[in-house]
């Protein structure tokens, strides 16, 4: 599994061309200008919004990661692809190796109700589901 960390060298895709101009100071000033002026569009999204994004099964998996998570993070995006919790944050690399681990785990914890759960594939999309939760969805199509 991947994690996609913001890429702040200033040229990709997506970046503004006027946020991508930010000049100045060393990289990693650089990176926190550019993050700034970002944060005027999008938001850094808090545990609370966090938990909202996925189901609730996810909420102790969601709490981990913010226990470990330095102030100066900032998340982008919080979400279930293709049956896993995806957790994109600009932050330090020992910390996405931790987070990549908690995003392993959601894949043996059921969405729903947070017991335990496999990953499903034959519901028409993919799903972490308990037997339950999937005979359930199984029988509602
Ligand atoms: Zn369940």
């Amino acid at each position: 599994m991947k994690i996609m960390t913001f890429n702040l060298g200033g040229t990709q895709q997506g970046v503004p061309l006027s946020a991508a101009s930010i000049s100045g100071g060393k990289e990693g000033e650089n990176s926190r200008a550019l993050l700034s002026y970002l944060g005027n569009f999008i938001m850094n999204i808090t545990r609370e919004d966090a938990k909202k994004s996925v189901g609730p099964g996810w909420g102790s998996l969601i709490d981990k990661i913010y226990d470990f998570l330095p102030e100066s993070s900032f998340v982008l995006q919080v979400k279930e692809k293709y049956g896993t919790l995806r957790f994109y944050v600009d932050t330090d690399e020992k910390i996405l190796d931790k987070i990549e681990e908690i995003e392993k785990e959601s894949e043996k914890i059921c969405e729903i109700c947070g017991k335990e759960g496999l990953l499903r594939t034959d519901l028409g999309w993919w799903l972490t589901l308990c037997d339950e939760d999937y005979k359930e969805r199984k029988k509602n199509g």
